[in-house]
C-alpha cells in the first residue's frame, strides 16, 4: 500500500519546484491507488510563518492537489503540524539518547571549525570529537555550563539504496559526518523530525528534490536505529527528482520571480496549464506530446520514467501550454474562471449586474478561442462593459490607425452603418465590406483596423462584426463619431 507525503516548510512563497515535487508525489500515489499525507514542516520557528502556511494551502486547493490525510482533514497519525508534535519528538529523542546510536556532544561550531583548520582536513562537518568522552571530560563540560546536543553516530562502512529515479547510489559513511538531532536547548531538527514523522505516518515512498540527496544516507542510517527501537517499521524507498534550472543554467532560486508559483495564478494561468507544464520538468507522457490532462498523467505516470538530468524552466513553453488548456475549457467554465479577474479590474461589478452577466454570456464565445491567459479577458472585453464616458483608446493604436486615411475609413463606415437594419453581425459585415473593400478598394486588413480601434479602443479585440453587434447600434455609432471628433 503506497503512502507518500507532501511536507513543505512554510517559509516564504511556494516555489514551482515544490509544486513539481508535490505533483509527482500526487500522480505516483493516485496511479498506485495509494494515499497522500500532508504534513507541515514548521519546526523552524524563526522562518515559518502563518502567511506562508496559508499561501501553500490556498495554492494546493487551487491546483486541485488533493490529499487523504493531514492538515485540515485529520487522520490517525496527527497532529500534522510539526510545531504541534513536540512531545512525539521529545520521546523519540529520549529513546535514541538512551541507546548507543547517539552520543551527547558539547562542542561549539567554532571549536569544530578551529580543529578542522588546525588539522588541515577538507571534510566539512563534525569530527567525532565527543564520540568517546570520558566521565571526567563530560563533567568538565557540564561544569562549564555547557548543554549538549544529541548527535547520531554514523555507522562504519557504506550505505547503498536503489533510488527510484537514479538507480543505485552509494555513500561511504566516512564522508558523512555524525549529525545533530536537536539543538542544545532540546529543539528537534529536520534531521530527526522528518524521518520520525515519515516512520510514524508510515510513508512508503519519499519523492523529493535532488537538493535533499545528501540527507538520505543519514536518514537511512537513522532508520536503522528507529527500526531497532521499534519506532519505525521499515525504511521507505527514495526517489530524488531533478533540479529545476532557470536563466543562465542556474538553479531556479526562491528569489527568482519565475519561481513564485502563486504569481502564475495572478497572471491568469489556469491550474491545468501550470500543472501540465510542471509535469514536463523531468517527465514526459510520450514522444512529441506536451499537452495532457491530469487524469492522463495519473494513468501514465511511472516514477522510473523520471529523467534524473536537470530540467530547464521555460516560461514561453509554460505560457503556450497554458494557452492550450485555456482553450480546452468549455465556455461556461471559462466564464466562471475569468469572472474574478473581470471583477478585480472593475470591468463588471461585484456582484455582477444581470445585464452584464447576459452580455458576458454572449461575449465569451467570441474570445474563448483567442485567449492565452485568463487576464486577457479584461483587455479583450473591457470595451463592451465600460461606460461611454470612460471609454478610451490605446494611444499608440490611435496614432497608427486613426491617421487621416484611417479617419476616412471611419467616416465611410459611419455612413454605411447609420441606417443599417437589422443590427446583426451578418448585416454589419456586408455593409462594411460593401463600403470599405468594394467601395474604397481597401484590402480587408487595412479596412477594418481603423474601425476596430474606433469602437473597441485597440487593434486586438474579439471578432469585429460580432463585437459591433454586441455593442449595439447607438454605442457603436457614437464611438465611430467620437473617433472623428
Ligand atoms: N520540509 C522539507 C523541505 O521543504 C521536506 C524535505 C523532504 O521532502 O524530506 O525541504
Amino acid at each position: 500500500n503506497v503512502r507518500v507525503r507532501f511536507c513543505p516548510s512554510p517559509t516564504g512563497s511556494p516555489h514551482v519546484g515544490l509544486v513539481r515535487t508535490a505533483l509527482y508525489n500526487w500522480a505516483f500515489a493516485r496511479h498506485h491507488g495509494g494515499s497522500i499525507v500532508f504534513r507541515m514542516e514548521d519546526t523552524d520557528k524563526e522562518r515559518s510563518t502563518q502567511e506562508s502556511y496559508d499561501a501553500i494551502l490556498d495554492l494546493w486547493r487551487w491546483l486541485g492537489l488533493t490529499w487523504d490525510e493531514g492538515i485540515e482533514v485529520g487522520g490517525p497519525h496527527g497532529p500534522y503540524r510539526q510545531s504541534e508534535r513536540g512531545e512525539i519528538y521529545a520521546d523519540a529523542l529520549a529513546r535514541l539518547r538512551d541507546s548507543s546510536y547517539t552520543y551527547d556532544c558539547f562542542c561549539t561550531n567554532d571549536e569544530v571549525e578551529a580543529r578542522r583548520k588546525a588539522s588541515g582536513s577538507k571534510v566539512m562537518g563534525y569530527d567525532g570529537f565527543c564520540r568517546e568522552l570520558s566521565a571526567g571530560q563530560r563533567a568538565a563540560f557540564e561544569a562549564e555550563g555547557r548543554r549538549p546536543v544529541v548527535r547520531f553516530r554514523m555507522p562504519e562502512g557504506s550505505i547503498t539504496w536503489t533510488d527510484l529515479v537514479r538507480g543505485d547510489i552509494t555513500f561511504e559513511t566516512e564522508h558523512v559526518p555524525d549529525f545533530a538531532l536537536c539543538r542544545a536547548n532540546g529543539d528537534p531538527l529536520y534531521t530527526l523530525v522528518n524521518p520520525v514523522d515519515d516512520a510514524l505516518m508510515q510513508v512508503t515512498h519519499v519523492l523529493r528534490g535532488e537538493d535533499l540527496l545528501s540527507s538520505t544516507p543519514r536518514q537511512i542510517a537513522l532508520y536503522g536505529a528507529l527500526t531497532e527501537l521499534g519506532i519505525a517499521q521499515r525504511t521507505p524507498e527514495f526517489g530524488h527528482l531533478p533540479y529545476v534550472m532557470g536563466e543562465g543554467n542556474k538553479k531556479l532560486s526562491k528569489r527568482d520571480p519565475q519561481a513564485d508559483a502563486l504569481a502564475y495564478r495572478e497572471q491568469g494561468f489556469v491550474a491545468e496549464g501550470l500543472l501540465n507544464y510542471l509535469a514536463l520538468l523531468g517527465w514526459a507522457i510520450g514522444p512529441d506530446r506536451d499537452v495532457f490532462t491530469l487524469d492522463e498523467m495519473v494513468a501514465a505516470f511511472d516514477i522510473k520514467d523520471v529523467n534524473p538530468n536537470p530540467a530547464r524552466f521555460d516560461l514561453k513553453k509554460a505560457e503556450a501550454i497554458n494557452a492550450d488548456h485555456v482553450r480546452l475549457l468549455p465556455v461556461e467554465e471559462l466564464t466562471h474562471r475569468v469572472l474574478p479577474f473581470l471583477k478585480k479590474a472593475g470591468v463588471v461589478g461585484d456582484p455582477v449586474h444581470d445585464s452584464d452577466a447576459q452580455l458576458l454570456e454572449l461575449a465569451m464565445p467570441l474570445v474563448c478561442e483567442r485567449m492565452n491567459k485568463l487576464t486577457e479577458a479584461v483587455d479583450m472585453l473591457g470595451f463592451l462593459f465600460v461606460d461611454e464616458a470612460d471609454f478610451t483608446r490605446d494611444p499608440g493604436d490611435v496614432e497608427k490607425l486613426l491617421d487621416e486615411a484611417g479617419r476616412g475609413v471611419v467616416q465611410a463606415s459611419l455612413d454605411a452603418l447609420a441606417d443599417l437594419h437589422p443590427w446583426s453581425a451578418g448585416a454589419i459585415q456586408e455593409a462594411l465590406q460593401g463600403a470599405l473593400v468594394d467601395g474604397l478598394g481597401l484590402k480587408p486588413r487595412h479596412a477594418y483596423g481603423p474601425v476596430r480601434v474606433a469602437v473597441t479602443g485597440s487593434r486586438v479585440s474579439p471578432p469585429l462584426f460580432e463585437s459591433l453587434e454586441l455593442l449595439g447600434r447607438d454605442r457603436s455609432l457614437g464611438r465611430l463619431r467620437g473617433a472623428l471628433a
